[in-house]
């Protein structure tokens, strides 16, 4: 049989206070247990978030990018907030020739290790309409063969930041001044001859890079590859404009050109004949008259008071 246990009055009040007691000391067990661990939690955050700060500040050297491809992308973002980006570049990106080809269905041409490409509009819409432009940047820009410096490095990218300019005027400026419209690139036939433009839109960007500070290495290739599409136009004689061709050539032809080793000047029956020889193939590519009078005309008889104006009006 049970037995009842009677309390009295003042033994429950007891019981009771002893049980609200225990009940505050089981909370603030709890709360210092759950506290440590909140504590915990923030420390790890906080420490987490000082090194992704400090790992996002830190600056990847050109040097690092040869060494750790993981870092490429990091380090394009880097420059690209050092030099800026016009907002009709939509994207900057690295990858795999391969990869973007699929993505962009895009040809890249093997020796590419950085290109500007868009979707290619009506000739006549360019200059009219904002063209998206996208940069990809492929693995031979960091395997030093052709950039050695993070100098190297931007100049190629200001490179393709010119070519995207160019694509949103649809015109290149020649050195007279004249401008070249992209549909003065139609052959006789009709058809729009992309090849020649894309040498001569390489002409203007590469004259460009040569206004800038690189490493000497890459300075002496980049008149080299300007040489070299400078006599392309000549591979398009046949199917343009005869004058287009010429007024091309006289256009794009540059100072430094005059001293170059592969450039011939001889007197062939009292004429005076100049012309480019390819140091492999031996090919000759004379040039139009109208580059050796003006430019033989100025070492010659002019005087110097003549030159010193020409100089100031930038006529070369
Ligand atoms: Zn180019």
């Amino acid at each position: 049989m049970k037995r009842e246990v009677r309390l009295t009055r003042k033994e429950r009040r007891k019981i009771k206070l002893q049980q609200i007691k225990e009940k505050k000391h089981r909370k603030v067990r709890f709360f210092e247990k759950s506290s440590f661990w909140i504590i915990v939690a923030v420390a790890v955050i906080f420490v987490g978030l000082i090194g992704w700060f400090l790992w996002d500040q830190q600056t990847i050297s050109f040097a690092e990018t040869l060494k750790y491809p993981q870092l490429r992308e990091k380090y394009i973002e880097q420059i690209v907030k050092k030099v800026g980006k016009p907002d009709y570049i939509t994207v900057i990106e690295y990858g795999e020739p391969k990869e973007l080809e699929k993505k962009y269905n895009y040809h890249f041409k093997p020796d590419d290790f950085m290109t500007a490409i868009h979707k290619i509009p009506p000739l006549t819409e360019y200059g009219k309409k904002e063209v998206p432009i996208s940069i990809c940047v492929f693995p031979p820009s960091f395997d030093k063969k052709f950039l050695k410096t993070e100098g190297d490095f931007i100049s190629s990218l200001l490179h393709e930041y010119r070519h995207a300019e160019i694509f949103q005027k649809g015109e290149i400026e020649g050195k007279s001044g004249a401008t070249i419209m992209f549909s003065a690139f139609l052959t006789e036939g009709g058809r729009f001859n992309k090849n020649l433009l894309d040498d001569v839109l390489e002409l203007d960007a590469v004259k460009m890079e040569l206004l800038r500070p690189i490493s000497k290495e890459y300075h002496i290739s980049r008149e080299d590859r300007y040489l070299l599409y400078y006599t392309q136009i000549w591979d398009h004689s046949e199917e343009m404009n005869p004058e287009f061709i010429k007024f091309l050539k006289i256009e794009f032809f540059e100072n430094w050109m005059l001293k170059h080793p592969d450039l011939i000047k001889e007197k062939q029956e009292g004429k005076e004949i100049w012309y480019f020889k390819h140091p492999r193939t031996a090919r000759e590519y004379y040039l139009p008259e109208e580059i050796i009078r003006r430019f033989s005309l100025r070492q010659g008889s002019k005087p110097l008071v003549f030159i010193l104006i020409e100089l100031k009006k930038g006529n070369f």
